[in-house]
């Protein structure tokens, strides 16, 4: 068959990017393909055309491959220039759903390589996939997984690897970063029009808004606040949000050393570079707001042509970001808790539960509250915990534990489960991997040997980026 791609980024952009082709892998096959995703998009492709077209065996027709430009502060060091050095976007489809970039990750060298081959292995594109099939199936905004094929190359990591590409799917790849790019060079113009093409894509309501770039920033702070207040629920460590890693659409995207919390700790880091904590769990929210006030200076010129004016508006906005996001996780938590409308005392029964729950798995822990018994045994300190449970069964009341039941998931893709399909899809054997794929995308059912934590005797547990 064939996919109708559209290639408005490159129309409306030009200067933003470059055209690269992808590396054509040398002995494709396919290690998995997400045909309910495939579906969505109304890609009626054989396993054959996907082995070739997500592995960059061969270019599907109409695709028109290029890199994207972009900057970033990563660790709060700006680096005026990263891009796509492992991407090729192939192109867009249009669906009844909206517009969606196809892009192939771990594809090959482009200019933006700098060091790097411009290669993934097998188990890091594997995981981004389950990963992101979790964030889904939760309802979070992410980018997803189409397909992951092996190349049949090796990669030298830290140890030779199977080589693998993966083909994502996102409603776009504009990230911050992709604002500090032109930004840092002065190039108003540019960050004009890619505002305009952000409006036209992911906020086309703002497009009679006057001027409708502070009404962009607004929708972008609205969308990324309520994106962290969710990862927040669910326990997830991004593990490195750096601005070019934060999307302008509001969806989780680049699933690098990202993990998901077991014993609840605010300070919980799983990335082997982040040595200050700058990423840990209870950061996050911090960063949203320092990541948007990166966003913000790219956008001043559009704010406001005289400079302190377009300042002020700016801080005007910032200062709002911690009570909203503040709001959006009182929310998540209303829903994690199974609160029946709102009421005053709500945020502080949320917060008393986090300083009650220390130690204890987070995922578990919702799924237990309406069960003392099986609850005890997981929280270290049950005194404090006895003390606010009956607080919560005041404020919940009838039907809490359905509730609770329909708002958590009993099954994460836990870290010890993730590792173990891994290291068996990099030996060969898939078969893990599909089975904790079937069960991370029905979270919600209670899939028996994925619920539990890690045993004790693994971990530390440890991430990698740029693998
Ligand atoms: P990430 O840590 O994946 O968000 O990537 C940060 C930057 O490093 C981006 O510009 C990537 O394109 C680039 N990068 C990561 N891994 C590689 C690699 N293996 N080869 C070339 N560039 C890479
Ligand atoms: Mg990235």
């Amino acid at each position: 068959m064939s996919i109708a791609f559209d290639h408005s980024y490159a129309r409306d952009l030009p200067g933003t990017y470059l055209r690269v082709a992808p590396d054509p892998a040398p002995a494709p096959r396919l290690l998995a393909l997400n045909t309910p995703l495939a579906a969505e998009l109304g890609l009626d492709i054989t396993e054959a055309e996907a082995t070739a077209w997500f592995s960059g065996a061969a270019l599907p027709p109409g695709a028109d491959p290029i890199a994207q430009a972009y900057a970033g502060h990563q660790f709060g060091g700006f680096s005026p220039q990263l891009g796509d050095g492992r991407a090729h976007l192939l192109g867009e489809v249009v669906t009844p759903r909206g517009r969606f970039d196809i892009q192939l990750k771990g594809s090959g060298r482009t200019p933006f390589s700098r060091g790097g081959d411009g290669k993934a292995a097998v188990g890091p594109m594997l995981r981004e996939f389950l990963i992101s099939e979790f964030m889904s199936a939760m309802g979070v905004p992410t980018t997803r997984a189409l397909a992951v094929v092996a190349t049949g190359e090796e990669i030298w990591r830290e140890t030779k690897l199977p080589g693998a590409v993966l083909a994502r799917v996102a409603a776009s790849h504009l990230r911050v970063g992709t604002f500090q790019f032109f930004a840092a060079r002065g190039e108003t113009a540019k960050v004009r029009a890619l505002a305009d093409h952000a409006i036209a894509r992911h906020y086309p309501d703002l497009a009679g808004a006057e001027p409708p770039y502070l009404a962009l920033f607004d929708a972008v702070a609205a969308r990324q606040a309520r994106l962290i207040a969710e990862w927040m629920g669910l326990g997830f460590i991004h593990g490195v949000m750096n601005t070019d890693n934060m999307a302008i659409s509001g969806e989780t995207i680049d699933y690098g050393p990202c993990a998901f919390m077991e014993a609840y700790a605010p300070g919980a880091v799983f990335s082997s570079i982040d040595h200050q904590g700058r990423y840990a769990y209870a950061n996050q929210p911090l960063i949203l707001g320092w990541n948007l006030a990166r966003l913000a200076e790219t956008l001043l010129p559009l704010f406001d042509p005289v400079p302190d004016r377009a300042v002020e508006i700016a801080n005007d906005r910032l200062a709002g970001i911690a009570d909203r996001y503040r709001a959006e996780w009182i929310g998540v938590m209303r829903r994690k808790l199974g609160l029946v409308g709102e009421e005053p005392g709500d945020a502080a029964l949320a917060d008393d539960l986090l300083a009650a729950m220390e130690g204890a798995d987070w995922t578990l822990t919702f799924r237990r509250l309406a069960d003392e018994a099986a609850l005890r045994p997981i929280v270290p300190d049950f005194s404090r915990m006895e003390a606010w449970l009956p607080r919560w069964r005041a404020r919940a009341g009838d039907g809490a534990e359905g509730r609770i039941a329909r708002a958590n998931p009993a099954v994460i893709p836990r870290n010890h489960k993730v590792e173990e399909a891994l290291s068996a899809a990099t030996a060969g054997d898939l078969a893990p991997f599909h089975a904790l794929l079937a069960a991370i995308r029905q979270p919600f059912v209670e899939a028996e040997p994925f619920i539990l934590p890690a045993p004790t005797g693994f971990g530390p547990y440890v991430t990698f980026c740029g693998t």
